[in-house]
């Protein structure tokens, strides 16, 4: 069970992709950790195990800090456990997810920290877990103050959804001025919720409410409005503060602009409004689409996505939430009771490097393709530093866990959800053309995925311990 009693490996070959530099290299391992990168064909001790990478990208596995495991809301719960989610995660190059523990309605922030933590054993990689704060009363700051103690410094809050998980201003402005002083971080959803149940409103009135109306339900101002108060509220408090789901460029502007003032501040995006657009609310299956944010016209996603290349998005995330048709499908009359969200934590990887990095389907207003050094950025090493798991995540350096994506760039493949391992039966990118996809996948130095297929089944993720931040928002 230990991982020192692995047997060391040396990936040999291809060509090592960090955040800051690529170059050809061989990646040694032992005892579950990168031990050194060396010169293409460097000798190895007796009994090393080889992996041939020749044409072959060598990654740090990916990070995907936004991704909801068994996650219940409203009448819906998503349909994965830790081991689903993680088999899936490990097929698509990602071998570090990010949970969320969302309280339910009369839970405490660390009940429900603590009764999701203990899911994670089972899981086929390591995850680490964002608390949550709904509502504030006198046993909060003690609560946070053993969540950040408990490797726990990352607190989700929400604008939206009144009843369920929003937040009134008051409770935000204490709970990030709380986790200031703790090095902790509040990690929030913006759609300013009155604009969003007003524009619900009328569109019902209007018999616009099922999910081909979907993008109209909740506009892009509710979004740039709710990003501009909580900047407002973490510049006053010289708070940090990460932005999840950016989807609009006004959104990700408004908090780049705040980091040259000075503010610790971060933009997610996720994987879907980066590539899909609301043209799919008119098509066949719309509820397939319904996720908050929601898609957004063309020039809007082709807006957010150049930001990848101008360097205001921190990092992309997936969003995954698991739900299937049935459940999609099963109040597509009416958004206002849907599940909101997308699988995606296998797709996330393969999608984004076929859109940016081989440059797949690229439209002509696009700038040029991202390196592969920004993509391991974006989805990799800035995840893992927003999280406090950098550099044990997130890189290949000597020390950091032998987390590994061996990535053939050249393979070309379709994505059906029939071949994909997530708990549901569809995926929003069915029959994508795609380039690029993982071929060898190691955790903590063992080889868990290879050609397609799992070869290492014994669940041995752990729940990783974050940690705090500075006074200024970097990881310490
Ligand atoms: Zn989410």
């Amino acid at each position: 069970m230990s991982d020192h009693t692995h047997e060391p490996v040396v990936i040999r070959g291809g060509t090592v992709a960090e955040a800051a530099w690529s170059a050809p290299a061989d990646v040694f391992i032992a005892g579950g950790k990168v031990t050194a990168l060396a010169e293409p064909g460097t000798s190895a001790p007796p009994g090393t195990a080889e992996i041939d990478a020749a044409g072959m990208l060598v990654l740090p596995g990916g990070v995907d800090p936004h991704c909801h495991v068994g996650f219940t809301s409203g009448d819906f719960t998503s349909l994965d456990d830790y081991r689903q989610c993680t088999t899936a995660a490990v097929f698509g190059g990602t071998t570090t997810i990010v949970d969320f523990a969302i309280p339910r309605p009369g839970q405490s922030p660390a009940d429900a920290a603590h009764a999701q933590r203990a899911k994670a054993a089972g899981g086929l990689c390591d995850s680490a877990l964002h608390a949550c704060v709904v509502a504030w009363d006198d046993t909060v700051p003690e609560q946070l103050r053993s969540l950040v103690a408990d490797g726990m410094p990352t607190v989700k809050m929400f604008t939206t959804y009144r009843g369920e998980t929003m937040a009134d201003e008051d409770t935000i402005l204490k709970t990030m001025s709380t986790l200031r002083d703790l090095g902790g971080m509040v990690v929030i959803h913006c759609e300013a919720n009155h604009i969003i149940e007003d524009t619900q409103t009328r569109c019902s009135h209007d018999g616009r409410i099922g999910a081909e109306h979907m993008a109209a339900t909740r506009p892009e101002l509710a979004e740039t409005a709710s990003v501009a108060e909580v900047l407002a509220i973490a510049e006053s408090l010289k708070a940090p503060v990460y932005f999840v789901h950016q989807s609009t460029p006004e959104a990700v502007e408004l908090v780049a602009a705040a980091r040259r003032r000075g503010l610790a501040a971060w933009t997610e995006s996720v994987a879907h409004h980066l590539v899909l657009d609301d043209g799919l609310y008119a098509g066949p299956a719309p509820e397939r689409f319904v996720c908050c944010p929601p898609l957004r016209p063309r020039p809007v996603v082709d807006g957010l996505a150049r930001h990848l290349a101008t360097g205001e998005i921190s990092t992309i995330g997936s969003d995954h939430c698991c739900y299937d048709v049935a459940q999609k499908q099963s109040r597509r009359a009416d958004v206002r009771a849907m599940p909101n969200g997308l699988p995606g934590v296998e797709t996330r990887l393969p999608v984004i490097f076929s859109e940016f990095v081989a440059g797949g389907a690229l439209p002509a207003t696009l700038p040029a393709t991202l390196p592969v050094t920004r993509f391991v950025e974006l989805t990799a090493a800035n995840p893992a530093r927003a999280n406090g798991l950098y550099p044990r995540k997130g890189t290949l350096m000597p020390g950091a866990d032998a987390d590994v994506a061996v990535w053939d760039p050249a393979a070309r493949w379709t994505i059906t959800s029939g071949a994909l391992h997530m708990a549901t039966d569809y995926t929003p990118y069915e029959g994508r053309a795609v380039t690029g996809r993982p071929r060898t996948v190691l955790v903590g130095g063992r080889v868990v995925v290879h050609d397609g297929v799992l070869t290492d089944p014994e669940p041995r993720g752990r729940h990783l311990r974050a940690r705090p931040f500075t006074p200024r928002g970097r990881c310490a």
